[in-house]
């Protein structure tokens, strides 16, 4: 047997992180991963667990200056445990890449051209691209020689139906500034909607799924038969469900309203809307754990916070059944979807006539492992399923330099 490259290194860089993973693709086992955070600052911090041979998280704090200074040490922790990026074992780069916009509908091996256009892309994207840009660029100076592909969060979602992805706006004005709704978190909504097919013993082409990506941030998704026909998210991330400090949906008169009256900047709104609402805002806590704590205690203010959530959720649940006609599972997914039983209980709670139901004691089961939360009854299947972006974004790489 001829042996062959089957590691690949996912990248998941954002403005002051890098989040990390290395993969074996023979059979998709985690070799290690690791986090470096405040890249730029004197407290940045780097955390790297080995997971061969019986290895310990290591941590180390001091000054790392940018992303390259950040990759370096990576390079360096993976060299230490036999991992090194200069191994003829490693196949290529899979980067996460925020916005992908139209163009990018499947992943692609990057070069001169793809970067160019990821690049014209940052008004669309400004928080996220840019980092991802950055990270690409280190890696193809550290490593020329090996592919790098981009896998996109959006490229999910170009699926979507052009009356689910444009907005009742002036086309001429629309199509000017690429403005239309284009989705995120799509490797996960991808993953999960073809995970929850497997759970359900079905065919993902023949099973339609509403996904809910509850983490920081949160996302729905309508999929039928394996293509995206809605997403909560549109033209950013900001649209959409509640989130840990993003409002979600909001009547746009709001912003004009916060500018005309209340003298704010468009920047001090957009800070308003993305950092400071959501849970946040309506609470003062983000920590789905803690607004539970809260809420045991009697807490008001963390109870008004955690009802608007559920409604929203409701409504996205009850309006994408709409959009599918036919519902095989709803699938919870990401921090939220994953642990907080009392979140998966309260938003299914009444939708009897949508079909679904939750069984309190499968719901209260903690596990890592996709599982049914719905009653034998259940006319829908309500799922919790277990994201993992770092391992679908590896699989898209390893496939496409293998193909
Ligand atoms: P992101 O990737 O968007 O940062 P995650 O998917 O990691 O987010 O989700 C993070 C969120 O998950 C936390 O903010 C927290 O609210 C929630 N979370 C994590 N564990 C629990 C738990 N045991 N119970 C309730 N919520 C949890």
């Amino acid at each position: 047997m001829t042996s062959h490259a089957s590691r690949v290194l996912v990248l998941n860089s954002g403005s002051s992180s890098v989040k990390y993973q290395l993969l074996d693709m023979t059979d998709g086992t985690r070799l290690a991963l690791g986090l470096v955070e405040r890249i730029g600052e004197e407290t940045s911090r780097l955390s790297h667990t080995p997971l061969v041979s019986g290895g310990a998280k290591r941590e180390h704090e001091g000054p790392i200056a940018d992303h390259e200074a950040a990759l370096k040490t990576v390079a360096t922790e993976l060299a230490a445990d036999g991992l090194g990026l200069d191994s003829p074992e490693l196949a290529a780069i899979g980067h996460r890449v925020v916005h992908g916009g139209l163009k990018f509908t499947v992943p692609t091996v990057i070069d001169d051209a793809v970067l160019a256009e990821i690049e014209r892309l940052v008004p669309v994207a400004p928080l996220h691209n840019p980092a991802n840009i950055t990270g690409i660029r280190t890696a193809q100076a550290l490593r020329p020689d090996l592919p790098q592909v981009a896998v996109f969060d959006t490229a999910f979602h170009t699926t979507m139906p052009e009356y689910a992805a444009r907005y009742a706006i002036d086309v001429a004005t629309a199509d000017a500034h690429r403005i239309r709704r284009y989705g995120f978190h799509g490797t996960s909504h991808a993953y999960v909607s073809r995970q929850t097919a497997a759970l359900l013993g079905k065919d993902p082409a023949e099973t339609n799924v509403i996904v809910l990506h509850l983490g920081n941030g949160a996302s729905a998704s309508a999929v039928a038969g394996g293509r995206c026909m809605d997403t909560s998210m549109g033209l950013t991330p900001l649209e959409g469900l509640v989130m840990g400090t993003r409002s979600g949906d909001i009547d746009p008169a709001v912003t004009f309203h916060l500018k005309r009256v209340a003298g704010m900047s468009a920047d001090e709104i957009d800070v308003l809307l993305n950092k400071k609402s959501g849970l946040l805002g309506l609470c003062g806590d983000n920590d789905m754990r803690e607004i539970r704590r809260r809420i045991e205690e009697g807490d008001e203010r963390a109870q008004l916070a955690f009802d608007i959530y559920i409604h929203r959720l409701k409504k996205y649940i009850g309006a994408y059944t709409a959009v599918l006609g036919h519902v095989d599972a709803v699938a919870f997914t990401a921090g939220v979807g994953e642990n907080a039983a009392p979140v998966r209980e309260a938003a299914i709670a009444g939708l009897e006539e949508l079909g679904l139901a939750v069984d309190a004691g499968l719901n209260a089961v903690r596990s890592d492992a996709p599982r049914l939360i719905s009653p034998e009854y259940s006319r829908v299947a309500v799922a919790v399923v277990p994201t993992d972006e770092e391992l679908e974004i590896a699989q898209q790489t390893y496939a496409l330099v293998n193909a």
